[in-house]
């Protein structure tokens, strides 16, 4: 029997997060991408506050904070992430102007209108792409924008297999259409749409977690929730390469009016 299409929500966090720490992302991306949404946003100064939401180990965080001026505090769920993601603000001399906290995207600590950017990549589906969007969109200033990346469809008619895997991972994925309908409606003008390429996926998610799996196995030798765990992303990975002209990552850049 197959153990390879076992739900991702069966398994351990504690495994998921030992094994997404050992990776420079926790979700598809990069730096070029973050700089072309980041490109998009033209209300920032040193006095800007700014929150990568579900920041994982802060990746995208540091490129973003290299390259846009003000205050980055950075939220997720995981302490082990957010370790990791203070050692990284302190190595690249960032640690003044970008902190890393614990916290849960449904009850963030800031306070109505503070902030002037929302970024989170890969991370909104945890709450739901609409709810996140309708519920955020307290804490920024009118003019602020909000900048997320998320798995959208590319058509409208998919093949069983992977609608079937998408429906059990995430509900709320939808066509490209209706999520920037579903951001207008929550109250922001959608400033730019674009679909994340191919090498964010490839070079930058699946390329470094070959080794990490690899790694993963020898550590946990034995331990059949760690081996069904790789064989779940073997699974994922591979149904990516199958049918990458129907899905993919998008950014969905917004401004809060
Ligand atoms: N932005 C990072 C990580 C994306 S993976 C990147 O692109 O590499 C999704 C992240 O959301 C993980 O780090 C996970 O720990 C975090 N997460 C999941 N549920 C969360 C919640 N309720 N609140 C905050 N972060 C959460």
């Amino acid at each position: 029997m197959s153990n390879e299409n076992k739900s991702i929500h069966e398994f351990d966090f504690d495994l998921i997060c030992e094994y997404f720490s050992t990776v420079e992302r926790q979700g598809p991306g990069s730096p070029e991408v973050t700089l072309k949404a980041l490109s998009f946003i033209d209300n920032l100064n040193s006095d800007s506050r700014i929150a990568d939401i579900g920041c994982g180990t802060g990746g995208q965080t540091m490129v973003l904070a290299k390259h846009a001026p003000g205050q980055i505090t950075g939220i997720d769920l995981f302490l082990l992430f957010i370790d990791l993601f203070n050692l990284d603000a302190k190595r690249f001399n960032l640690q003044d102007r970008v902190k890393g906290i614990v916290g849960s995207m449904d009850q963030l600590p800031f306070g109505n209108e503070e902030l002037d950017l929302i970024w989170s990549e890969g991370a909104i589906y945890n709450i739901g792409f609409e709810r996140g969007l309708n519920e955020w969109r307290k804490f920024l200033k009118t003019g602020g924008y909000i900048a997320v990346s998320e798995v959208s469809w590319f058509t409208d008619e998919r093949p069983a297999e992977i609608e079937a895997f998408w429906q059990d991972a995430y509900q709320g994925i939808d066509t490209i259409p209706n999520k920037v309908m579903q951001m207008q409606n929550a109250g922001y003008i959608p400033v730019a749409t674009f679909i994340l390429p191919e090498n964010c996926w490839t070079e930058h998610f699946y390329a470094p977690q070959v080794v990490a799996q690899e790694n993963f196995l020898e550590k946990h030798a034995g331990n059949i929730q760690a081996e069904e765990f790789i064989a779940n992303q073997r699974y994922e990975t591979n149904l990516y390469h199958k049918y990458k002209e129907f899905y993919g990552y998008v950014f969905y850049i917004g401004k809060k009016i």
